[in-house]
Parts: structure tokens; sequence; C-alpha cells
């Protein structure tokens, strides 16, 4: 009987362990993409960040591996994506080109591909994640592909049989390869003919919905990029040439006839090689939706970097097995759990907060994965999000360097003297705070301090004598966070009215609102001199 080893803390160096019994000499771990649009945070989850952990957790246990990023730059242009704002007239004659031979929407960048690529390389470094960027377009013109592409041409009928038999398809007497027509360029709309062994016979006679063949008939010797594989044979054909050994992708992939089931069986069958291990990764959501590259609701690594840290995502992506659904929520507060969650794991890897011997292990796991900049020796100042976006809404006319000072003075942050690395983590989570709130916060999380007692304000008899008993408590007394909390209690008590009312009408005098932030801490920060003064005259 065998016994099942180590429960693992983390999904990463289960991979990696399983890896380990392969003994193979290096790891090749790969991600793949096609640069049409916006690389997003989902995207981010299977192709760089699932194999950067990898990467991690082999190294740690001292085993040699690569991490490799694979553009598709090869793969067709095949519709203009509507929230790019391009004029559909200057792009319609490039649909059915590869990426990399389309103009960039953006002037500056040497194709269409090559900007969206340039966006995703600019940020991945940001994120602690540097893998070999390889564009499928330079492999096939190098002549990387000319290999597998034989082995197809030579084996087409056994492809066409193990196809149509996964796909349950009909391609009888097709020869799998996309021709690049040497008058259009274009490979989608070319058909292979026939295959002596030396010369390919096409025609540009296919017409698909984005793109019509030119008619064009030809023969050419394949090699250097003039022939293309289809996806489902580039993909095992990408294995074949840089032996990967680990690889994940969107589970969609992994259905029942899908491109990983084929991709399996001619990586078998006609490349002979050994399959990577391939484990499916499941959707991220952002407030409940499916991102998509080409749509309005992207989130890309680099506006990430605009609202929150970049250990914050890889702590979100180290604490989810892969194959589990991520739904992240960005515009509401609970937005703020995940900064939380990162902060309670900071506290249990420094020593700082304890909880069952499992978990604080598992924490601590993911916090060291979630670095960028490796570990610092001491535990570094924590600011709550929530506090941070208080904060900067108290006192909308600060500096973020005043505002660090208005939170050591007000104790929410406990320390004299501010390292630089303190100082910078300070001044960058309020600068988050208030591009969050710009951007992404929902309206009842945002506020403004009232300066004056609204006009308008109706409360009554009770309401005002509870605030003015706490105008005089307030100027009297010294509170923390606690016990002013519990004075609110205590008063409402003893006038007969209900907590919740008497918080109202702090929050309608303060905020002309009748909700916003704890109010506690809220009223600590904007100066209980300042709180006293208002509710003594409403
Ligand atoms: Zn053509």
């Amino acid at each position: 009987m065998e016994i099942s080893k180590i429960d693992y803390y983390v999904w990463a160096d289960k991979v990696a362990d399983q890896l380990k019994e392969k003994k193979v000499k290096k790891h090749i771990l790969h991600g793949m993409w096609t640069p049409s649009g916006f690389f997003h945070i989902g995207n981010s989850r299977a192709e760089l960040l699932i194999p950067s952990f990898v990467h991690q957790a082999l190294k740690d246990l001292g085993i040699s591996s690569e991490q490799n990023f694979i553009t598709d730059d090869f793969d067709d242009f095949d519709k203009i994506p509507e929230d790019l704002h391009v004029k559909k007239k200057d792009f319609e004659q490039y649909l059915g080109k590869p990426l990399r031979e389309v103009p960039s929407p953006i002037q500056g960048y040497d194709s269409w591909a090559d900007f969206f690529v340039k966006d995703v390389v600019s940020a991945a470094e940001k994120f602690g994640v540097k893998p070999n960027i390889i564009s499928s377009y330079d492999s096939y013109k190098k002549g990387l592909y000319d290999k597998a592409i034989k082995i197809v041409l030579d084996n087409s009928e056994k492809v066409i049989q193990i196809w149509n038999q996964i796909t349950k398809g009909n391609k009888q007497g097709m020869i799998p390869v996309m021709p690049v027509c040497e008058n259009c360029n274009k490979s989608a709309t070319t058909l292979a003919v026939s295959w002596d062994g030396k010369e390919l016979q096409y025609s540009c006679t296919h017409h698909r919905k984005y793109s019509q063949g030119c008619g064009h008939k030809g023969k050419l010797k394949p090699g250097k990029g003039n022939v293309k594989l289809p996806w489902r044979l580039h993909w095992p054909a990408t294995w074949f040439i840089y032996g990967t050994t680990f690889e994940t992708a969107g589970k969609d992939h992994f259905a029942a006839g899908g491109s990983v089931e084929t991709g399996q069986a001619f990586a078998r069958e006609i490349f002979k090689i050994e399959i990577p291990m391939q484990i499916p990764s499941e959707f991220l959501l952002v407030d409940n939706a499916k991102l998509s590259g080409s749509s309005g609701n992207v989130i890309s690594l680099n506006n990430w970097l605009e609202f929150a840290e970049p250990e914050l995502l890889r702590f979100m992506m180290i604490s989810y097995q892969p194959q589990t659904v991520i739904d992240f929520d960005l515009h509401s507060n609970k937005f703020f759990l995940l900064a939380d969650r990162y902060d309670e794991a900071e506290r249990v890897y420094y020593g700082n907060e304890n909880k069952d011997e499992k978990r604080q292990e598992q924490l601590k796991k993911y916090y060291i994965y979630s670095q960028v900049k490796g570990l610092q020796e001491k535990m570094p100042v924590q600011l709550n999000y929530s506090i941070a976006v208080m904060v900067v809404q108290v006192f909308p006319e600060k500096s973020l360097s005043e505002l660090v000072e208005i939170l050591s003075s007000k104790g929410w942050i406990h320390t004299k003297a501010l390292t630089h690395y303190n100082k910078e983590k300070l001044l960058r989570r309020l600068e988050l705070a208030k591009n969050w709130l710009k951007k992404y916060a929902p309206e009842d999380v945002k506020f403004e301090v009232q300066h004056h007692v609204p006009k308008d304000i109706e409360l009554n008899a009770k309401e005002k004598q509870a605030l003015h008993e706490i105008a005089k408590l307030l100027k009297e007394k010294e509170y923390d966070e606690k016990s002013l909390f519990n004075e609110f209690y205590e008063v409402s008590k003893q006038l007969d009215l209900n907590p919740p009312d008497l918080f109202k009408a702090a929050y309608r005098v303060l905020l002309n609102k009748e909700r916003g932030p704890k109010l506690a801490p809220f009223i600590l920060t904007l100066g209980k001199e300042k709180v006293a003064e208002l509710f003594e005259v409403v």
C-alpha cells in the first residue's frame, strides 16, 4: 500500500515534487499567449504566475528549470477590438495577416503584436517574473519549426486519423498545415493540396469570415516560416521543440475532444515525445465577470499596479489552487479583504500572530511566494488598506508625505523612525488607495468631510442630545478606537437610543451621508476637537 506523502501547504510545492519524479535534467515551464489584445490578470494566472511559482518551487528543491513565455504572434489578426478606438477602415486590410505584420494600434511600436507584448514584458518584471520571451513568428522564420512541419507532412494521414477520431471531425484527405500564400501573405485562406515529400502545392481559395483567399495557386518548399501549423499541432510541436515539461492552460482546452486531448495524442504518436505535465487552470473573475482581452473590462498587469502592490496579486494567485475559480472584487469594499489577508500572512510570517500549525505554515509559505523583492529582516510597517482609503479622503488637500506624518501622529502606524523601505511602502499604499478611489471605488466608500453642519440636516431631539453628550466627552477624555466605540454605545443606552441611529446621526453631521468608514477610527483621524465642534452645534 502506498502511503500518501506529506500534506502540502502550497500546491506549487506538490507540483514541483511531482516534476522531480520525472528525473529530467532541466525542466522547461511554458506559458503561451496570443498578443491580439491586452494581456489581463486572468491570463497572467495560467501563463505567467503559475509557471513562475513552479519555477520557484523547483529552485527550492535544487532542480534546474527555465520559464518560457511564448507569444503566438504568428497567429492571424482575426478581429478589430472595439475598445481600442482604432479606425476600422485603417485595419480591415490586415485581417487574416499574422499579428506581427499588422501595424501597431498605437504609434511607437513595431507591430500590433509588439504593442501588446511590450505591455506584458514591461509589467512582468515588476511582479517578479522574468521568463524568456519567445516569439512564435521569429521561431518559425528561424526554421525552428521546420522539423516538426516535416514530421506532420510525412505523417499527415495518421495525423488526420487521430484528429478525426478525437474531435469526431471529418477532415479526410486534408493535409494539416497552413502554407503562407506567396501572393497575399495570409495563411488562414490557403489549403494545402498535395505533398510529394519535398514540395507542397497549395491554393489560396479558402474563405473565412474575416478574410478571403486571393485565388493564387502555388508550390513551395516548406521551411523558414512559409508554412504554419494549425493550433492543435502548433501546441504539441512547441513541446517537441523546447522539451516542455510543465504547462498549464485554461480549463476549456481540457474538454473532451479539446486541444489538450489532441495535443497529447500528437505528442505521443506523431512527435514521439513524452507529454508535459499539464494542469488546468480556472478563470479569474473580476466582480463576477469573465475578463476578455478584447472587451472593455480588462485589468492588465499595469492596471493592477495602479491600485495594488504586485505582492497582492501574487498572494491571490498562490493562495488559490489553480483549479479554483477566483472571484476578485474590485468595485466594492470587499477588495480590502485581499489586502487584509496579505497583512495577516505577513504578521504570521514574522511571528506577530499565531494560527493553528497547519494554517500558520501555509500562510508563511504564501507570504514567501508573494514576495517580489525578497524578504525584509523585520516586519514591514502595515497600513490597513481601508485606513489608507479613509485618510486620503479625510485630508484630500495633504501631500502623501504629510499623510504619513498624520498617520504616525494619530497612532495608525506604530514606529518612531521610519526606515526608507517602510516610508516608501506607506507612500505607495496611500497613492494606490487614492487611485483605487478615483477609478474603482463604489459610491458608498467615497465621502467628503463636512466643515459645517449640513444645512438641511434633520435630527430628533434625542439624537441631538446624544451628539452634544459625545461632544462634551470628546473634549474631556482621551480615547482609543475601542473605548470610543464603547462610548457611543454607552451614550445610546443612557438616552434610550438605538445605537445605529446614533451612528447615522453622526455620519449625517460629519459626511452628510448615512454611512461612512468605521466611526471610531474615523473620528480619531479627523481629530476629536474638530468633531466635538460640529457635534455641539447641531
Ligand atoms: Zn493569397
